[in-house]
């Protein structure tokens, strides 16, 4: 039997090693344009910040690949011959057949629309190139331990749409790195890019179209609090910025951002507004995808073609409230990628996303999220905390009905097992906040949390 997995992201990398544990003597070759080993996407910043080195950031050993036996093709997949069961790929590369296929190709930046979106000195944050090319306008090379970028970030036989191209550093054209960076895109990964910047020292810009700083996850007195603290640690924070372009100087690097209140300078742009789907490359292919160019699955991953199944970022899968997208999340890649893995087997089972969480760190301040936030705003009720004594944080619970569907903390930390096992045992307000305290994770010399009815 023949396996053939497109990404050696989580989602691909799980299946693989799913297939591998049920089956000794399969062929599995993975097909993975962006780098030869699995990394975690999610810790790209603690690389460009310098916390971490390019290997830190591997879950695996190096000879991953060679114990579990898969074969590693290094290559751009430009296609799939559904009908001939073969993977096309670039530069002339001969295809690689298969008996059945996994497609986990992620998600890749959403691109500019404005002119000048392509200038020397414009870049994203999400892929190993983006970080290569980012950890040269600002620091003038790897932060620390990594490969010099130039060499290795890139493969020769690519396509010019490709999210994996290395960019042009503006920092290389004038021969100095980059003083004076800008974020346009108030999300999650606006914020470590714009945290990135700090940690070398610099002032970035950070250009919000929206009113507040991620308007789809906290609410205004959240976002208030999360953008004065970035203010205090030196970024620039503009909101209710709409850009219109980006200027460009004579020898073609950014020079500044354009928006509805004037010019701001500018010398390295990390546009930072979502991703997509990353399915362009199946364009000529007949596996049905959605208008968001999510690769539609039904409950078992399977795609509309035979044999050829799609996990991960790049999945459309449908969500509770019947609606069909992607998830953009780590833990849900790894899930479908298990899930995946066994239909890869010929196991048939089916994929269903639990109760939400999520947990990161907004510069120096705790998030942790679980269930439904921000979701039905008509029919929420909000209780909402906020400390700001010896220990700064914010607490507010969602209800619908009288009956509490999310949590949005910051500041504190919370285990979030617990929460969800509230919301999942479909407790009321009133009697989760006296248990609250139940479900504290701060260390032990956190004071702990003093509110009323709590
Ligand atoms: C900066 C950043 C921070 C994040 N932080 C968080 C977080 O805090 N929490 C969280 O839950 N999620 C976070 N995410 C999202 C999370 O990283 C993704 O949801 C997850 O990595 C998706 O995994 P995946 O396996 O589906 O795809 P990916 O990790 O994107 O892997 C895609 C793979 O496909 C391969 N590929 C794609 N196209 C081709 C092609 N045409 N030919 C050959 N190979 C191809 C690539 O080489 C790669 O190996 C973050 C993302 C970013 C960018």
């Amino acid at each position: 039997m023949r396996i053939v997995i497109i990404g050696n992201g989580v989602a691909g990398m799980e299946a693989a090693i799913a297939v591998r544990e049920a089956e000794a003597s399969w062929q599995i070759t993975v097909i993975s344009e962006e780098s030869d080993h699995f990394f975690s996407r999610t810790a790209l910043m603690w690389v460009c910040c310098g916390q971490m080195s390019h290997r830190d950031i591997e879950p695996f050993e190096r000879d991953a690949y060679a114990r579990f036996g898969f074969r590693r093709v290094r290559a751009r997949a430009v296609g799939v011959d559904t009908r001939g069961h073969r993977v096309l790929l670039a530069g002339g590369l001969s295809p690689v057949p298969y008996d059945r296929l996994l497609i986990a190709s992620g998600s890749a930046p959403r691109r500019g629309p404005w002119p000048g979106s392509d200038a020397h000195g414009v870049g994203h944050f999400v892929t190993m190139q983006d970080l290569s090319w980012y950890e040269n306008e600002i620091h003038g090379g790897a932060s620390r331990g990594g490969p010099p970028p130039r060499a290795t970030a890139h493969l020769s036989a690519t396509t010019a749409d490709s999210p994996y191209q290395f960019r042009e550093p503006g920092a290389e054209l004038h021969g100095r790195v980059a003083s004076k960076p800008a974020v346009i895109g108030g999300g999650l990964i606006g914020i470590e890019a714009a945290e990135v910047a700090v940690a070398a020292g610099l002032r970035p810009a950070f250009f919000i179209r929206e009113e507040w700083f991620w308007p789809i996850a906290l609410e205004p007195r959240e976002a208030q609090w999360i953008g004065k603290r970035m203010g205090e640690h030196g970024v620039e924070v503009h909101l209710n910025h709409e850009v219109e372009s980006l200027e460009v100087d004579p020898i073609g690097a950014v020079s500044a951002v354009k928006t509805n209140h004037g010019p701001y300078e500018a010398d390295c742009v990390v546009i930072a507004i979502g991703v997509v789907p990353n399915t362009g490359w199946l364009a000529n292919s007949d596996i049905e995808r959605d208008e968001r160019g999510g690769i539609v699955v039904d409950e078992a991953l399977q795609t509309s073609a035979e044999d050829v199944l799609a996990a991960g970022d790049c999945a459309s899968v449908r969500w509770f409230d019947g609606s069909r997208r992607p998830e953009q999340l780590w833990y849900t890649a790894r899930d479908q990628g298990r899930i995946a893995g066994r239909g890869l087997l010929g196991n048939r089972s089916s994929y269903a996303r639990g109760t939400w969480y999520n947990s990161a760190k907004l510069m120096d301040i705790e998030y942790t999220t679980a269930g439904l936030v921000n979701f039905d705003l008509e029919r929420e009720t909000n209780w909402f905390f906020e400390e700001t004594g010896k220990v700064r944080s914010t607490t507010r619970v969602v209800s619908q009905d009288d009956r509490v569907v999310g949590f949005n903390m910051l500041g504190r930390r919370w285990d979030h097992t617990v929460l969800i096992k509230w919301i999942e045992e479909r407790r009321s307000l009133s009697w989760v906040l006296p248990r609250l305290h139940q479900a504290a994770f701060d260390t032990e010399l956190v004071p702990p949390l003093q509110a009323p009815g709590v």
